[in-house]
């Protein structure tokens, strides 16, 4: 009898959240630079290590061929904050058009305290840009989601119907400074925040950023009970992860969960051989089977957002989606 082959290993991971941080526009969040990067790699950057950590554009198109992957850039932009210029949303709609096969979609970043312009800007992101949602990080842009003075932009987005990512536990910003830069972990909390708001917009399809540590089980829960709630797992290596995040990605929730990667901030080629390696047959420390981790890698963001990518045009024929 013939074998059977599963040719679907082969298909490109989709890497749901990074940043697109180059040499040029890491500048966007340069002011939460020095105690973030102390957290993540243990050592103090200085001005010019900050700049030479980041890849050329180039660097971070090869980073994904390289490692057969596609990506969804995000900018940055809490201005109103730091004072830093923002990445305009621009930059991310041409990577989208410079290199379609690469990065397939983009998400629309905006700093919440703008108010209508901040409206505006989704409105431009959406209509003219073709990006693909939004995306919100709440405690680094001081942003409580369920203060009704940013009704105007769930009203705005609902109105699209479009996706959001936001941010869910904890934050490397302001990790370690006193007073933490004046960034509040609680913003990025499952319940009330996010129960809340996605609640009201049952229309709007939410993914949960990161592990969201010390939370996982708050968001596993809200995941679970509401059909709009999706999880993304980047922010911290596949080997760390809780259990309470294997367990429920392994089983009730093995539809729910998407790839992320935060590069650059996290490194693409070793979090997918981290992704490719742990296995463990009781769900625990890995994934159950090879067919979840496809799910978790490509199959569930093709599933969830394929009216959202055909929106922006994307050719989903590389995952074996007919027309
Ligand atoms: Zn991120």
């Amino acid at each position: 009898m013939e074998e059977k082959k599963d040719t679907t290993r082969n298909y490109p991971a989709i890497d749901t959240h990074f940043h697109a941080w180059t040499k040029e526009t890491c500048k966007s969040y340069k002011s939460y630079g020095g105690p973030l990067f102390s957290y993540l790699y243990h050592k103090t950057f200085s001005d010019q290590d900050f700049i030479d950590f980041h890849p050329t554009e180039e660097e971070m198109v090869s980073k994904y061929r390289e490692n057969n992957c596609v990506g969804m850039p995000v900018g940055w932009d809490a201005e109103t904050v730091t004072g830093d210029p923002p990445v305009p949303n621009e930059f991310i709609a041409d990577l989208c058009k410079t290199y379609p096969d690469i990065f397939i979609a983009g998400w629309v970043c905006v700093d919440p305290n703008k108010g209508y312009k901040a409206v505006k800007e989704i409105e431009k992101g959406i209509e003219k840009l073709n990006l693909i949602g939004v995306k919100f990080q709440q405690a680094g842009q001081f942003f409580n989601m369920t203060d009704s003075k940013y009704a105007i932009l769930w009203e705005c987005i609902n109105s699209y119907g479009v996706p959001v990512q936001f941010h869910s536990g904890y934050t490397g910003l302001g990790t370690g400074a006193p007073g933490a830069q004046g960034v509040r972990i609680e913003y990025n909390r499952p319940f009330p925040y996010m129960e809340e708001i996605a609640g009201k917009y049952p229309n709007i399809k939410f993914f949960a950023l990161h592990v969201g540590d010390p939370w996982v089980e708050e968001l596993n829960a809200i995941a679970r009970h509401m059909e709009n709630v999706y999880r993304e797992c980047s922010g911290m290596w596949p080997r760390y992860w809780p259990e309470g995040m294997w367990y429920e990605l392994n089983r009730r929730l093995k539809e729910k969960y998407v790839w992320g990667t935060d590069y650059p901030l996290f490194p693409i080629d070793g979090l997918l051989k981290e992704m490719r390696e742990l296995e463990d047959p009781k769900g625990e420390k890995g994934f159950r089977n090879d067919e979840i981790r496809q799910n978790v890698l490509w199959r569930n963001a093709i599933n969830i957002l394929k009216d959202d990518f055909k929106r922006v045009g994307v050719d989903l024929s590389r995952w074996g989606v007919e027309d």
